[in-house]
């Protein structure tokens, strides 16, 4: 999984023209994903039991970090550009996200 996860990183990053140092992925119970200062991108193992359309958005969602580092409102119309329907993968996150923990 962990392969297949960093390629779909690595596709949406240079989809996007974006650059990254490293990807790791931890199992993080607090949060999804990070993005570092240095460009590191870290993911939390336990997406992997979420629906595609909410990974690629935690994905999406880390890029965006790499141009803006905070959650700005540049940064929410760039995340909203990139996934017109960004908020129904946080709504989705919000709900269940937390069954995703249970295993
Ligand atoms: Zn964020």
């Amino acid at each position: 999984m962990r392969v297949g996860f960093a390629l779909k990183v690595e596709d949406i990053a240079s989809f996007y023209g974006v650059k990254y140092e490293k990807i790791s992925f931890r199992d993080a119970k607090s949060r999804w994903g990070s993005c570092s200062a240095r460009k590191n991108l870290s993911f939390s193992s336990r997406l992997v039991g979420a629906p595609k359309s909410v990974i690629e958005y935690v994905v999406i969602h880390e890029i965006c970090h790499l141009r803006e580092l905070n959650h700005s409102h540049r940064f929410w119309a760039h995340v909203a550009t990139l996934i017109p329907a960004y908020k129904e993968s946080e709504a989705w996150l919000k709900e269940n996200g937390r069954l995703l923990f249970l295993y």
